[in-house]
């Protein structure tokens, strides 16, 4: 479906207030149309510069979209091969990591849950917040009115049928429909978060935030799909943080569980648009600042960048930053590991080979330099193992692609909708 969801011509039609803050902002960043029109040129002169002006802007597009296409892959399968290289150590010690895989530690796939190269609830929980924001804009096309705090709850519903548990309470029963639930692969338990099968089972009013005060990394370590489709749609910094922390706050009632989450959105979303990472921590933490209770998140990521810039040992410096157990470490550690990492695959072998939640800053590593550095990067050889690599693969293609489906409301756009595609559409992704 991305094949041919990339050919269709993005809707200009106003979006509703809604879901606005998914809503593409800012297109008049992409380069005008050369007109060509200089008075003085002879005729054929005006036609070949006119010629030449769509062909280079034609060229120009097509590279954005391939950039842009690369970074958002690049970014979910990285955070994926991040978490399944730290699956096997999550609950070791350093001193036992490297007492069983060598002086360097873990640096390649080894067994967990019973097979190589298998992924955590870090990802899976990532593909359900990738799977909400898509199925938010399904629905409002069709519907025209959606909650993505709401739709999101119910990915998280599906996230939490698929870990083999008791009956969720309310919605136990229900049939759930949609391509991403249909993965057998996704029905495993991966070590999942008690803090979010508690919340998600407790969840009565889809999209509340969660009654509780943990700051775990359960919300943070899922939340890159959020940085990824708000930088792409020119989204503010703030309105950015202010949905990757409404998302976390679904499972995560302290303040640094959702603060943290909010800033690596902002992270994610500064990188889409090009900017370093030094940059982009400026403006995450400029925007962290902000919020009240900031403090331990801002703290923890600046000590992040004063270790990156300190000559210590990668080890020494990840464990004065903690064990990434709770949100404000994990990001912090995760920062410090895409900042001195020469490449990718060092970058997710620093973050997993600590004492604490390896899977989980292995993942977050993984988002920062995919999308930083583009699908490239994450080698073949980590990737050919990779637990559920098309799935992955297939929704980072669509999310990088669904605001420009034309589904829903045929009438109203003048015959533009493409009824097919709207029946397809639905079927993977129904706006419920
Ligand atoms: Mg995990």
């Amino acid at each position: 479906m991305s094949e041919d969801s990339r050919a269709v011509r993005p809707k200009t039609k106003g979006r509703k207030p809604q879901a606005a803050s998914l809503a593409p902002q800012g297109r008049g960043a992409v380069p005008r149309e050369a007109t060509g029109k200089q008075k003085g040129r002879i005729v054929h002169s005006q036609a070949r510069s006119r010629q030449t002006g769509r062909s280079v802007h034609r060229e120009q597009k097509e590279a954005e979209a391939v950039l842009m296409r690369s970074r958002f892959v690049g970014c979910l399968l990285g955070g994926a091969v991040g978490d399944a290289l730290g699956a096997p150590v999550e609950f070791m010690k350093r001193t036992e990591i490297l007492e069983r895989f060598g002086a360097k530690g873990i640096t390649a796939y080894a067994p967990a849950y019973g097979r190589i190269g298998a992924i955590t609830d870090d990802t899976q929980m990532t593909l359900f917040t990738a799977e909400g924001l898509i199925r938010t804009w399904v629905r409002l096309c069709t519907k025209g009115i959606a909650s993505v705090e709401g739709m999101t709850a119910y990915a998280y519903v599906r996230w939490y049928k698929t870990q083999g548990l008791r009956p969720h309470p309310h919605y136990g029963d229900r049939e759930e429909a949609g391509w991403l639930f249909q993965q057998e692969a996704l029905h495993a338990r991966r070590g999942p978060g008690e803090t979010c099968l508690s919340a998600i089972r407790h969840m009565t009013v889809m999209g509340d935030p969660a009654q509780n005060d943990s700051k775990g990394c359960g919300g943070v370590m899922r939340i890159a799909p959020v940085g990824l489709v708000m930088g792409q749609g020119g989204s503010s910094p703030s309105d950015t943080f202010a949905l990757g922390a409404k998302l976390a706050a679904l499972t995560h009632g302290h303040p640094t569980g959702s603060l943290a989450a909010g800033a690596l959105a902002v992270i994610i979303a500064e990188i889409v648009r090009d900017k370093t990472l030094p940059e982009a921590l400026v403006i995450a933490r400029a925007c962290l600042r902000k919020h009240v209770h900031h403090e331990e998140t801002e703290q923890a990521l600046a000590q992040a960048q004063r270790l990156a810039a300190s000559p210590i040992e990668s080890h020494v410096a990840i464990a004065q930053l903690g064990q990434g157990w709770v949100a404000e470490e994990a990001l912090a550690i995760a920062v410090y590991c895409a900042l001195t990492a020469p490449t990718f695959i060092d970058g997710v072998i620093h973050a997993v080979n600590h004492d604490g939640d390896s899977d989980s800053t292995g993942a977050m590593t993984g988002h920062i330099l995919g999308a930083l550095h583009g699908q490239a990067v994450v080698p073949e050889s980590f990737l050919a193992p990779l637990e559920l690599r098309d799935v992955i693969t297939e929704i980072a293609s669509d999310l990088c692609v669904f605001r420009e489906w034309d589904i829903g409301e045929c009438e109203d756009v003048g015959g533009r909708s493409n009824r097919a595609l709207s029946e397809t559409v639905w079927q993977k992704y129904p706006g419920f």
